[in-house]
């Protein structure tokens, strides 16, 4: 038998502490929390990535009665991103929400489907993918890289 550990370690900022560029990116994806369509969850979720030539892309929660058939707000900017910049690189992805109707942001993180297919353009595009997230009480979160969430991923290399 072998033990195995894994850890990471991230940083938890106030908001003035932030990178101007960072600072940016999460005003951003608090701006797309509110064109979120989220009329079932009342949860409205924004992001904003940065691509490598400067544009920035942003993304929201898209719900559907059909619920299966709505999407994150992560993979909503990651896919029009990809699709619209297949060749540019990734740099960094902020995500932030807010319950509808209410003014204040809540801390929040990616969920499962969201870190696999996050990690797959980190793959592809061999080069880290920043995450800054909404923490509590107006705090951010910084994570180096998309993998440190996805610990023994499927990916690529296990087909
Ligand atoms: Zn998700």
């Amino acid at each position: 038998m072998t033990q195995h550990t894994f850890s990471f370690s991230f940083q938890i900022l106030d908001f003035e502490e932030l990178m101007p560029h960072d600072k940016n990116l999460i005003e951003e994806a608090r701006k797309a929390t509110k064109r979120a369509y989220a009329p079932y969850s009342q949860y409205q979720v924004g992001a904003a990535l940065l691509l490598e030539n400067g544009t920035i892309v942003t993304g929201n929660n898209q719900e559907n009665a059909a619920y299966p058939s709505g999407l994150c707000a992560e993979r909503t900017a990651f896919f029009w991103a990809k699709s619209q910049f297949p060749d540019l690189k990734i740099l960094t992805a902020a995500v932030s929400a807010k319950p509808s109707g209410e003014e204040n942001f809540v801390g929040v993180t990616p969920c499962g489907g969201c870190r696999q297919v996050m990690l797959e353009y980190e793959i592809a595009q061999n080069q880290a993918i920043r995450l800054v997230l909404e923490g509590e009480n107006g705090k951010v979160k910084l994570i180096e890289k998309v993998s440190y969430l996805l610990p023994l991923c499927f990916s690529n290399k296990n087909l």
